[in-house]
């Protein structure tokens, strides 16, 4: 067995072929370009069975990784987060079988990890000394610790509004950290221009065709974790769709191996109110997105005005007769607290998205009875602390304990 049966990468919009071993940023064309593995002749040599017993973190896929050389792979132990299921959620929603795939329990503390392994063990391999990205906060956290690792110079500028926990991980790990008092399309213009004159490797999302393979490490997971049976919903907050085109390709080589079954689950992507033109697309059944003027959500994640892998992200849902959909900010607060309520899972305002997502989609009868949904919390909620205010009273030393009603909760408001 080889360790990776990376053969090529292929252009999903025009078919060019370009080499997996040598530096290959977007195609001729503009798209993104997609690894590609013998899936032939992994058919032939591997067998489920042969998961058994191998470490509990990504690179247990490894055949299905575009790393070469197992010497190149930069790991913090990232990878096979619990797959857990929410009964009192469940049941407060009608969904009979909800589960979270709880990404908050991953180095850097989002699933952006899985990104950043792969794409940063990859750029190693190639020889890349310095890369530079645009990020929304945690792909730069995740990429300037993984680059720390491997020893590569990393380059992020990052919107002002931006969690400010995520400028300190960039800054810790000595990146090179800018603001830009704007969106992140802003930041990828500025990026666009630097890379332009200094020749960096260009990190940004889906203009480097690996961290979509570290991020379909969530839907190889999943069909593990739930021994190759799939479920029937898959719902993702959606910012680039980098992580829905993932889990769509990863289930699709699953499929293609004879490992699953031929139905994949319907994939759902979900998009705040304050920026959602995945979700607009969607409804005027369109191929690709427009740019979304003045975006604002506190999902800050999911603040993409205009993603370059949309029509990936449009193709996925068509093809699996999935959806998409946006809800608002005082939703997502509202749900965020009822899941830490009622599980004690303190999620990210996009993976409490994708939970309203839930919640209005079993309403409406698109998510029916007795159905399988597995929800992704694509971050950890400590990395946002901003949206929670508390107000305990505060006791002098020797002061009665204050008598709360029972079923109380401590008061809280959103910001
Ligand atoms: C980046 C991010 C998303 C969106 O991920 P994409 O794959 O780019 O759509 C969702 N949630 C969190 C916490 C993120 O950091
Ligand atoms: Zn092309």
């Amino acid at each position: 067995m080889m360790f990776s049966y990376a053969t090529h990468l292929s252009c999903p919009k025009c078919g060019a072929i370009y080499g997996i071993d040598r530096v290959n940023q977007l195609c001729r064309c503009g798209s993104p370009l997609l690894a590609r593995y013998d899936l032939e002749a992994l058919r032939k040599t591997w067998k489920r069975d042969d998961m058994r017993g191998r470490p509990n973190h990504l690179w247990r896929y490894h055949e299905l990784l575009p790393v070469r050389q197992p010497a190149h792979v930069v790991s913090l132990g990232e990878g096979m987060t619990p797959l857990l299921p929410l009964p009192q959620l469940g049941k407060d929603m009608a969904i009979s079988r909800l589960l979270m795939k709880d990404e908050g329990v991953i180095p850097t503390g989002t699933f952006k990890a899985r990104g950043a392994a792969v794409g940063v063990s990859k750029a190693k391999e190639l020889g890349v000394k310095e890369l530079a990205m645009p990020t929304n906060g945690n792909a730069g956290a995740a990429w300037s610790l993984y680059a720390a690792r491997a020893g590569i110079q990393c380059h992020v500028v990052m919107p002002v509004d931006a969690p400010m926990i995520t400028r300190n991980e960039c800054a810790i790990s000595g990146a090179h950290l800018s603001l830009v008092d704007g969106l992140i399309s802003d930041a990828g213009h500025i990026v666009a221009q630097g890379i332009k004159e200094l020749h960096w490797y260009d990190a940004s999302t889906l203009k480097e065709p690996y961290r979509i393979e570290g991020k379909k490490t969530m839907g190889l997971e999943i069909a593990e974790q739930l021994e190759w049976n799939l479920p029937d919903v898959i719902i993702y907050p959606t910012g680039g769709g980098v992580g829905l085109i993932g889990i769509y390709k990863a289930l699709s080589e699953l499929r293609d191996l004879g490992w699953v079954r031929d139905q994949l689950p319907r994939l759902v992507s979900v998009q705040a109110e304050g920026c959602a033109p995945i979700a607009k697309a969607w409804e005027e059944k369109k191929q690709t997105s427009d740019f979304w003027n003045d975006a604002s959500t506190v999902a800050f994640g999911i603040n993409v005005p205009k993603a370059l892998g949309d029509f990936l992200v449009l193709d996925a849902i068509y093809r699996t007769a999935g959806c998409a959909l946006a809800v608002d900010d005082h939703s997502i607060l509202q749900e965020q607290k009822r899941i830490a309520q009622m599980e004690g899972a303190f999620v990210c305002p996009e993976g409490a998205a994708a939970f309203v997502a839930a919640r209005r989609l079993r309403q409406n009868g698109w998510i029916k009875e007795g159905e399988t949904v597995v929800v992704l919390n694509t971050g950890a909620g400590i990395k946002y602390p901003d949206t929670v205010r508390t107000n305990p009273p505060l006791l002098q030393p020797g002061e009665p304990l204050p008598v709360f009603q029972s079923g109380d909760p401590q008061p809280l408001k959103p910001s």
